[in-house]
């Protein structure tokens, strides 16, 4: 009885998921089934009795139906998402399967190693000092407050103060100096950590959404504070690496620690091609990354890594009388903020094996070059202008209203309207993002499968769009 469950439930789950992937290039990449008919469906009372498990999965997929994003195929460019690898998805499958507690070596000996191999794989990809420390988090979210924990221990433990002992109510105050491109889960992470956003000094970038080293040399200036410095490493709207090597010597000569969000853009290190956007990223303190955006992993997936790891031991290591640990052993517990956890690095390993290092490289080629195209070939088309053409996956493209006396709120309203528009023919996915006050759509690249015939096919959807309004605008000297 209960092998046929397993065979039935698990059987209808593979044919479903696989209808779902293979079915990508005939379904709409949107959404298209509204809030209301989705908790209609799904929100039936809890019934007294249960089901059998292959009935609840087959009415899962039927209610859900329309409510999925297309996000797993080559025409999503929404956010900065990333589909998944099969290696990837089928581990993240056995993961679910094998359902080990990660949280330490004696609960899943395998999965602990398993992380052990992919934390160094990673580091050596991204070239980071090979003696950091790493953990395997929920995203960049997490990954924030770890490495960011990991800087309150270390830089409070110098000013004399055990935090980890006597909280933060009378520690010396902790200075966070970071730029306006910042990502928001910066300010979170502060928050969760007590540090506060009043602690956070904003700094301006310059026209290529770097953080000038002169300005941050002058932020210095006065006050001998301990300090954070968070550095990006690819911002989610046109990519942005701050100048590493200039910046990062400038904030250690002030004693400070410094953080960099690559939540995506440390991606860029493994590739020959784009390395040097990065240069001098290994001589920060912590760094943050995702497998599930460009490695292409399921979610959840993120990476901390530390180079001080006595601090990052410091901030989280955890022993207790009912737990066993093995001698030699890596145990997730003593770098992670999570205690019962997936085995979150499986797929990541899967991933790395299934591409290789050519593999991983070719991904981010292949990816910032389809940026490149989209942005070039749909800002050509009439009504269309480029605000940020890629330098690496990310870049914009604003539309603008034809009629004669037309305003920047005219455009902006444009943008939006066009950004809905291809939306709802279902050929692709872009989001929206106001960039240095103008409404602009986003282009994000960071999928595996996205291919030159998602592009043309992609262009193709928005040229249709921006002819629905030519007709009404175009006079003879619009363009
Ligand atoms: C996505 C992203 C984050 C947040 O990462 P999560 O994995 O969603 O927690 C932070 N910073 C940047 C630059 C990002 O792109």
């Amino acid at each position: 009885m209960k092998r046929d469950q397993w065979t039935v439930t698990l059987n209808l789950a593979l044919r479903l998921g696989l209808k779902h992937l293979q079915d990508m290039d005939v379904r709409p990449v949107a959404a298209f089934t509204s809030l209301e008919t989705l908790r209609q469906r799904l929100g039936r009372a809890l019934s007294d009795e249960g089901l059998p498990p292959d009935q609840v999965i087959d009415e899962l997929v039927r209610d859900a139906d329309g409510g999925i994003l297309g996000s797993t195929g080559g025409r999503f460019f929404g956010w900065v998402i990333g589909g998944t690898l099969p290696a990837a998805l089928a581990a993240d499958w056995l993961v679910s399967t094998w359902d080990q507690n990660a949280a330490i070596h004696a609960c899943g000996p395998a999965e602990a190693v398993i992380e052990e191999i992919a934390g160094e794989w990673l580091k050596d990809l991204f070239g980071l000092p090979a003696t950091a420390s790493f953990a395997f988090v929920s995203g960049t979210q997490m990954a924030h407050v770890t490495c960011l924990g990991a800087a309150r221990h270390r830089l409070l433990m110098r000013a004399g103060w055990d935090v980890e002992e006597k909280g933060l109510f009378g520690a010396p105050a902790i200075r966070v100096i970071t730029s306006s491109e910042r990502h928001g889960s910066v300010e979170r992470a502060l928050r969760i950590l007590g540090l506060g956003k009043r602690s956070v000094r904003t700094l301006p970038c310059s026209q290529a959404g770097q953080l000038d080293p002169s300005v941050l040399n002058q932020a210095f200036k006065g006050d001998a504070q301990p300090t954070i410095v968070i550095l990006q490493a690819g911002d989610l709207n046109i990519g942005a690496c701050d100048p590493f090597a200039e910046l990062i010597p400038i904030a250690h000569e002030h004693g400070a620690w410094v953080h960099v969000d690559g939540a995506f853009g440390l991606w860029a290190a493994a590739s020959p091609r784009y390395r040097h956007l990065l240069r001098g990223v290994e001589l920060a303190d912590s760094w943050t990354n995702d497998g599930h955006k460009w490695l292409n992993t399921p979610f959840d997936c993120g990476y901390a890594f530390v180079a001080d790891q006595q601090a990052h031991r410091g901030a989280f290591s955890h022993r207790t009388s009912y737990t066993m640990y093995v001698d030699g052993a890596r145990d997730q517990i003593d770098w992670n903020p999570e205690w019962s956890r997936r085995g979150r690095a499986v797929p990541t390993y899967a991933a790395l094996r299934q591409l290789g290092r050519n593999g991983v490289a070719d991904l981010v080629d292949r990816s910032c070059e389809y940026a490149r195209a989209l942005v070039r070939r749909i800002g050509a088309l009439p009504g269309a202008a480029v605000v940020w053409e890629p330098t690496i996956n990310q870049g914009l493209v604003r539309f603008l209203d034809q009629r004669a006396g037309a305003t920047d709120a005219d455009h902006d309203r444009r943008t939006d309207d066009v950004i809905a528009r291809i939306c709802a023919t279902g050929e692709a996915f872009f989001g929206g993002t106001t960039w240095r006050g103008q409404r602009c759509m986003r282009v994000s690249v960071c999928n595996w499968q996205t291919d030159t015939a998602d592009v043309d096919r992609v262009v193709a959807a928005a040229g249709r769009v921006l002819g629905e309004f030519s007709a009404t605008e175009n006079g003879p000297d619009a363009g």
